[in-house]
């Protein structure tokens, strides 16, 4: 890990990496998704199923594939799959400290919304160590692995991608940061499509948490 010694830029995905997958929080925005979609094009929920993992896959984010093949308001969508109870999701003292430690510039980076992230950081109790939150919206509507969004943000931020490392639990938006010369970290995860590609050479930590991953480098860093 000497290697990263000498990162001064953060950037973290939100879902899924700064909370665990299994909190199935992510799972309520699924669900949402499937709502708002079946009343939109009014389909049964099954066929709004359908069409939203193909959107997923062809697309990278359902909104993508509904603004293209639908014209939808983009914010109505991401009001409506964000609004989720997010009260079982606790503070988490471990991951609050160790992002402290890190005095470096730190950026969400996420295909959701700023909302969305500002309302999970708040119930984690980390919303006031990040010094900026890049959403979909700020992405231009062009999610996660397009390296044109990688690019927007690096120039918004004013980041050397070199010093920067990208913390993420879907492997293929890893591979944009990495041909960019960012260093990449896995959240290890069991989700098919979000493991696909993660025994590829764009990928140069895996770990099971991030807290554990933040702990490590802080140690080295600290000697
Ligand atoms: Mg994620």
């Amino acid at each position: 890990m000497k290697d990263l010694l000498n990162i001064k830029y953060w950037l973290f995905d939100l879902d899924n990496t700064l909370y665990s997958g299994d909190t199935k929080v992510f799972d309520q925005v699924d669900k949402r998704m499937s709502k708002y979609i079946s009343s939109k094009l009014n389909v049964s929920i099954d066929e709004a199923k359908k069409i939203q993992k193909n959107y997923f896959h062809e697309y990278n984010t359902t909104l993508n594939g509904m603004i293209k093949n639908h014209e939808i308001d983009a914010q109505e969508f991401l009001d409506f799959v964000h609004d989720i109870d997010l009260e079982f999701l606790k503070n988490d003292k471990g991951l609050e400290l160790e992002l402290s430690k890190i005095k470096d510039k730190k950026i969400i980076f996420t295909n959701g919304s700023r909302a969305h992230a500002e309302n999970v950081t708040k119930r984690i109790g980390i919303n006031k160590l990040f010094d900026g939150i890049f959403d979909i919206v700020d992405s231009d509507f062009i999610p996660k692995p397009a390296i044109k969004t990688y690019k927007r943000l690096i120039d918004k931020y004013k980041i050397e991608p070199q010093y920067c490392i990208f913390i993420e639990d879907i492997a293929r938006n890893l591979k944009p940061a990495h041909e960019l010369g960012m260093k990449t970290v896995w959240i290890k995860n069991n989700e098919p499509w979000a493991a696909k590609y993660s025994n590829e050479n764009f990928i140069n930590y895996r770990t099971p948490n991030l807290t554990t991953f933040l702990k490590e480098i802080n140690e080295l860093r600290k000697n």
